[in-house]
């Protein structure tokens, strides 16, 4: 048995075989070969690898999913044994003298561009089939097992660290946990892991050999420790654990559908975050009373070009159709930073995450942001939206998207689409917005706190670098002010004041959140119902209990 300690982003017990992920870039390399007759023979002998691997999937798939659903590994191997692709190889490898895995890759961009630039919308499609079986017939020629990755058991991802666009591809169905040697507890990987509920630890020190493919292994989430291949004493007693997990979920499910009130009566929006509609379920399983944060950027990220409207309407209407009338606060695309999309064209940039982001890039891209409106106006009129914009930092910000949005009310208004009530409301997470909140507070519907962007801008500490985690320190005073500050603001203007950013699910703060008077809390799926039980047990009943709180906390001179 191998022990590792890592840090904890999200508790939990999971036990599970490992899936070693590995950066597709890192793999083929550009040889000569002396012996030109030994790489065809390696490049004939992972083809037929490849075939054997696609009618496994086949098999599998006719039993999962049906006729029409494996037809595309037959596909994929009709496309294996055609004869040009085959020659292209074969002539790469015997006229350049070059390596088998080199001589596919070539091909294979070859073939995909000729695809591309076909009229017909079926051969355009051909494309990423071509890279696709290329991509097998690599992975075998380079030793990588992409039979584990074919597999459907639910499988603990362990990798050196994750882009969101590279978690974005997993299918969720199939994670149990995620295990990473890099990463930090504010980065996106650590919010996804902490949105699905699944355990996740990072800074793990792991050497990533392929052995670990398909090892039994556990992640015990609350105590941040990896077991590889564990013995019968740890996963007897890591058994156990897991199941006293479960029954504390069953019980916390008792709180799903009662309602989010303090003692002293004092009702609290109970919402929940999500990224995409693979998350949906999970609030409703946990009762959410709404979404209070949807992370548009996650429908442009992991693609090759931007998401229509009618794409991104039919994933907003969804969303507001499954919550039935519950309030659904979408966040405009905060693209840039972390979250990156090639195709945005945004160029290296010295300091990203105080870069070309979010509210930046709609205002100065219009035709980007108004398709997104359209989109979310138009699925207005399926349930509750509202809008929220990211990363304010001025009055003039606020009112050029303002004016976007009505622009775009008013042209589908022109055309008759009918859109529903929808409100504006705006992110709270740079100090500058802190500082403003008097003024922002008097043209918006509502704020929301987003404490991750807020902490790493107060504090100067980059929410993405691990090596600061020690110093991100979320309870500083300077930042629980900051919300204290933006709480009395939009109080006094009559508007309504949430969090959503990370710090809103830290239970250690819920009693204070309430004294602050803070309206809504946005929490990952997972978090909700635990959320909801710190705050039914608060009571701030005394007037002087409540003070004390604040003063505890350094927070009295708002009081
Ligand atoms: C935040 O900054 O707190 C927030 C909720 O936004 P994100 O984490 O997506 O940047
Ligand atoms: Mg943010």
């Amino acid at each position: 048995m191998e022990k590792c300690a890592g840090k904890s982003v999200f508790g939990g017990i999971a036990i599970g075989r490992i899936l070693l992920f590995k950066k597709q870039e890192q793999q083929v390399r550009r040889q000569k070969v002396d012996n030109p007759e030994l790489e065809e023979k390696r490049f004939e002998d992972a083809r037929q690898e490849a075939m054997r691997q696609l009618g496994k999937l086949h098999e599998k798939a006719l039993v999962n999913v049906g006729e029409s659903g494996a037809e595309i590994f037959e596909v994929h191997q009709m496309m294996l044994e055609d004869d040009d692709y085959i020659d292209s190889v074969m002539n790469i490898i015997s006229s350049q003298q070059m390596n088998a895995e080199y001589a596919v890759a070539v091909t294979s961009d070859n073939f995909a561009k000729m695809f591309e630039s076909m009229d017909d919308d079926y051969m355009r499609g051909r494309a990423a089939d071509v890279r696709d079986i290329s991509n097998r017939v690599i992975n075998i020629l380079l030793g990588i097992n992409q039979e584990e990755e074919d597999s459907d058991e639910p499988r603990i991802i362990v990798a050196d660290d994750l882009a969101p666009s590279e978690t974005v591809q997993f299918d969720k169905s199939k994670l149990l946990a995620f295990v990473t040697v890099h990463g930090s507890t504010n980065s996106h990987t650590a919010i996804l892991a902490r949105t699905m509920g699944i355990p996740a630890l990072i800074g793990t020190p792991l050497a990533l050999q392929d052995s670990l493919n398909g090892k039994l292994a556990v992640v015990d989430g609350d105590e941040g420790v990896f077991y590889i291949d564990p013995d019968e004493e740890t996963l007897m007693k890591m058994q156990k654990k897991e199941e006293a997990t479960k029954e504390n979920q069953e019980l916390l499910l008792q709180l799903k559908n009662q309602k989010t009130v303090t003692k002293d009566g004092r009702e609290i929006m109970s919402y929940a975050n999500i990224g995409n509609l693979k998350d949906l379920p999970l609030v409703l399983q946990n009762g959410g009373e709404g979404i209070g944060l949807f992370r548009s950027e996650f429908l442009y990220i992991g693609k090759d070009t931007f998401p229509g409207e009618q794409e991104q309407f039919e994933v907003y209407r969804t969303v507001a159709e499954n919550m039935a009338g519950k309030e659904v606060v979408i966040r405009t695309l905060d693209i840039g930073a972390d979250k990156k999309a090639d195709y945005f064209e945004l160029g290296a940039e010295e300091n990203p995450a105080m870069g070309m982001r979010a509210i930046r890039i709609c205002l100065t891209r219009p035709e980007i942001f108004k398709t997104q409106l359209r989109a979310i106006y138009r699925a207005s009129a399926f349930g509750h939206i509202s809008i929220m914009y990211p990363m304010i930092t001025s009055l003039e910000e606020v009112a050029k998207a303002k004016q976007i949005s009505s622009e775009v009310r008013k042209e589908l208004t022109s055309l008759g689409v009918p859109i529903g009530k929808v409100k504006e409301g705006i992110m709270i997470e740079t100090p500058a917005a802190v500082m403003i909140s008097d003024l922002l507070a008097k043209e918006v519907d509502f704020f929301s706190i987003g404490t991750n962007d807020l902490t790493q801008y107060s504090l100067a500490i980059d929410r993405q670098n691990q090596n600061l985690d020690d110093f991100y320190n979320s309870h500083h005073t300077a930042v629980l002010r900051m919300i204290y500050k933006t709480v009395v603001n939009a109080h006094r203007a009559g508007i309504w004041c949430g969090i959503c950013g990370e710090l809103g699910a830290d239970r250690s703060l819920t009693e204070l959140f309430m004294a602050m008077g803070v309206d809504e809390l946005s929490v990952s799926p997972g978090s909700i119902l635990p959320v909801r039980k710190a705050i039914c047990e608060t009571d701030l009943s005394d007037p002087a209990y409540r003070k004390k709180i604040l003063s505890d906390w350094n927070l009295e001179e708002l009081c």
